[in-house]
């Protein structure tokens, strides 16, 4: 059994006062939301408050990114060290903003999640094609690629550590989502990457959400797919009503 997941990915919104506030408000609604594991991921500077208000509870907090050294003169950037230091448990790596926005590659993912891992964080991997690589049929391609190069080198016992975020770059922040079938589609072919790189144990278990323009209204659908494993949510993660919503999505 594959324990959902409502993850909520904040960008660079919220002050630490507002984290703090929503993470409060949410901790109550996590609590009875037993179905499912509930994460939020404030921007660097609100970790440790958001971290502190969700101690003791359901609410787990990952960052939104880390770099692979423990220290150094990387203007900018956070460490291992320094995530866990502040509270966290998860980090997301490789999301698309950081890919076509910073230039990320698929090689400085690898590092960022062996970095992770070796630190003991959880690693939340995102994957996803671009409009044009869908468009030109190279989403299998494309998503081999990332999730090969970005895992290389780790054990099956590492990987079971990692969660993966299948993300359509076309449908981040566009208000235009998969499909479930689509979606689920995607998701079957990461599993089954899962299976070729790491073994059956760990393609049954790894935990693939689903993110792109998550709501309320699209959640039912999109968790009702046996291969959707839960969501990472940016837009509408920002309110306590709809995050809510969204862990207590229909059919949970
Ligand atoms: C995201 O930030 O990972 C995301 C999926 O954003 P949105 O839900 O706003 O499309």
């Amino acid at each position: 059994m594959r324990k959902p997941v409502i993850a909520g990915n904040w960008k660079m919104f919220k002050t630490i006062a507002e984290a703090v506030d929503f993470v409060d408000k949410i901790k109550p609604v996590a609590e009875k939301a037993g179905h499912c594991e509930v994460i939020v991921a404030p921007p660097f500077t609100a970790l440790a408050a958001a971290a502190k208000a969700a101690k003791g509870s359901k609410v787990a907090v990952a960052a939104q990114n880390v770099h692979w050294d423990k220290e150094g003169a990387h203007t900018g950037d956070v460490s291992t060290g320094m995530l866990l230091d502040a509270g966290c448990t998860h980090v997301i790596i490789g999301h698309s903003e950081r890919r076509h926005d910073c230039g990320e590659t698929d090689e400085q993912v690898n590092k960022k999640v062996k970095a992770a891992l070796a630190a003991g964080l959880a690693p939340i991997v995102c994957v996803g094609e671009l409009l044009a690589e869908r468009e030109k049929g190279e989403t299998e391609k494309v998503l081999e690629r990332q999730f090969v190069v970005g895992l290389a080198g780790l054990t099956a016992p590492d990987f079971s550590r990692i969660m993966v975020a299948y993300e359509p770059v076309w449908a981040i922040g566009t208000g235009r989502t998969a499909t479930p079938e689509m979606a689920a589609e995607a998701h079957r072919f990461i599993r089954g990457l899962t299976r070729r790189q790491f073994g059956e144990d760990a393609a049954k278990g790894v935990r693939i959400l689903y993110g792109g323009s998550v709501k309320p209204e699209n959640v039912g659908g999109l968790m009702a797919q046996e291969e959707i494993d839960g969501a990472l949510v940016g837009g509408a993660s920002l309110k306590v009503d709809s995050f809510a919503a969204l862990i207590n999505y229909p059919g949970a």
